[in-house]
């Protein structure tokens, strides 16, 4: 699903350059539960951005269910974007002045569904975050988790090949953020090919294998045995 092969990632400010990925390599298969860890500034996001087409890499090759992600320009990246991937972000990132349905049924807008498949698309992936009865709540009449649950939904709406979630977790207390990581286990179950952003450890465990990021390279690459957010929620 993803293979990633030597790349690298330098920022410049000014004169001077950050090399912050040093030749990472890897490769997802579909259906993997994957979470990248590392300490703050160890590049974790600016992975997550490479491979969500956000941003590119100075060299290396990103290759995304078989398509080179390379030199794209703006109209393409966003079709692959839209295509390919969901995102989750710590800050949930929803619209603050849409409800919960409009924000879910926003990316189908951009897809260029119809309004009556969008919103009975959107209500199905409410459904099954558990939210349906929240649909005409906005965003600030949502707990944390609800607005993540809201999140995931709109990630999930265009039924993208994969999901990638920055820190998912990071804004929620602890029995939200297993709650959060049930419903992303259960979308994994179905099949979903996951990669988490996480430095908890009790998230890492959650997932099925844990790659570690360190000075911009992988310095441990695992399978675990699973962790069920069902044993404590
Ligand atoms: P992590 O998500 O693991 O905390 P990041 O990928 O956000 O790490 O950042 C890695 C390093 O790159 C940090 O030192 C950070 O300050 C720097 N960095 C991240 N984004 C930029 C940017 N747009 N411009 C300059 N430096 C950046
Ligand atoms: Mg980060």
């Amino acid at each position: 699903m993803i293979k990633i092969t030597d790349l690298h990632k330098s920022y410049q400010m000014g004169s001077a350059s950050l090399h912050v990925l040093k030749g990472v390599n890897f490769n997802i298969e579909a259906g993997e539960l994957v979470a990248i860890m590392g300490s703050s500034g160890s590049g974790k996001s600016t992975l997550l951005n490479i491979l969500g087409i956000l941003d590119e890499a100075d060299s290396g090759s990103y290759i995304l269910d078989g398509v080179p992600i390379k030199n794209l320009n703006e109209t393409i990246a966003s079709r692959y974007r839209n295509q390919f991937l969901g995102f989750v972000f710590q800050s949930f990132n929803l619209i603050n002045y849409k409800n919960a349905l409009d924000n879910v049924a926003m990316p189908l807008y951009y897809q260029g569904v119809g309004r009556k498949q969008r919103y009975e698309t959107a209500m199905h992936y409410l459904e099954k975050v558990g939210l349906a009865t929240h649909a005409h709540h906005l965003p600030n009449e949502l707990s944390g988790g609800q607005k993540q649950r809201v999140a995931i939904a709109r990630a999930l709406a265009s039924n993208p090949k994969v999901l990638l979630a920055d820190e998912p977790t990071g804004a929620l207390d602890t029995k939200t953020s297993y709650e959060v990581m049930e419903l992303i286990q259960g979308i994994n179950d179905e099949g979903k090919t996951v990669l988490i952003v996480t430095h908890e450890p009790d998230i890492a465990a959650m997932c099925k294998r844990n790659v570690v990021l360190k000075d911009g390279l992988i310095i441990d690459d695992k399978k675990v045995e699973q962790v069920r957010a069902t044993a404590y929620v």
